[in-house]
Parts: C-alpha cells; sequence; structure tokens
C-alpha cells in the first residue's frame, strides 16, 4: 500500500466531473486500498478518486464505523434536508456549513462487481453526499454558508 498526493482546491481535476469506472480491476482494487490508507492517514472521513488526481468514480468513506467503498455510486432517493459543518482533506483548515438531505439510497458496486444498496442517514449520509459531490466537481466551499478558516 502507498500514500498518494491529495489534491487541493484550484487543482482542475477537482472541477471536473469523474469518469465511470468501466471494468473493475487488479489496479481499481489497488487504489481504493491506497485510497483508504491515504484517507485514515489524513485523519478524514471520506476520499474520493478527484482528490488523489484521477479521473474514476471511486470513493472511500468511513463514519468511524467501518470503510464503504463506492465505484460508480448512484443516489436513487433522497429525502429531507439539514445544515451540517464539513471540511474537506482537499480544502485543508477550511469550515462551513451544508445543506444536505437526512437519508439518501445510494447505488453502487462492490469491489467484486455485485450491486448493493446504501441506505445512510444523518452524518453518514452527508459524507456520502460530500464525496458524491467531488464527482461532479463540486466542492463544498461553493455551497457552504458561514465558511470559516479554522487554525490548526
Ligand atoms: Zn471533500
Amino acid at each position: 500500500m502507498a500514500l498518494l498526493k491529495i489534491v487541493k482546491a484550484g487543482a482542475p481535476i477537482l472541477k471536473e466531473t469523474a469518469q465511470p469506472v468501466k471494468k473493475i480491476t487488479k489496479q481499481t482494487k489497488q487504489l481504493l486500498d491506497n485510497m483508504a490508507e491515504t484517507m485514515y492517514a489524513a485523519d478524514g472521513v471520506g476520499l474520493a478518486a478527484p482528490q488523489i488526481d484521477k479521473s474514476l468514480q471511486l470513493i472511500v468513506l468511513d463514519d468511524g464505523t467501518g470503510l464503504i467503498e463506492l465505484i460508480n455510486p448512484e443516489l436513487i432517493e433522497a429525502e429531507g434536508a439539514e445544515y451540517g459543518s464539513e471540511g474537506c482533506l482537499s480544502v485543508p483548515g477550511y469550515y462551513g456549513d451544508v445543506e444536505r438531505y437526512t437519508k439518501i439510497k445510494v447505488k453502487s458496486l462492490t469491489r467484486h462487481g455485485k450491486t448493493v444498496i446504501y441506505e445512510p442517514e444523518g452524518f453518514l449520509a452527508r459524507i456520502f453526499q460530500h464525496e458524491m459531490d467531488h464527482l461532479k466537481g463540486v466542492l463544498f466551499i461553493e455551497k457552504a454558508t458561514n465558511l470559516k478558516l479554522v487554525e490548526e
């Protein structure tokens, strides 16, 4: 495994729509492993492939209850709305409140190519939406209110 370099806001890839994964290969699985290692090392709760300079629809996330990998995720249902604080490994130090659905249904592929449905709520649903926005070239700072820089 290896740590990957996280690209920061301003990098063009963060504004692009990520390409769907056509075939899940050994390289795809290796990339997912490296993305997870990079996310944990950076103390993040989610990481999308554009953040490591790859235009691919791949996401790793973990709200503290276990690693979830998403390949070509699709939002199929959504309800509710609430504001909550967000930050981003590509926008270090900045936090802001973003409105998100409270409960969603997401269809994805597993690394074994099987279709899986996730029904996250609350904070986990927020992470899904934040990361899926990265696949559309959208950063949370474009949606956030009360954006502030927190010195660490
Ligand atoms: Zn982010």
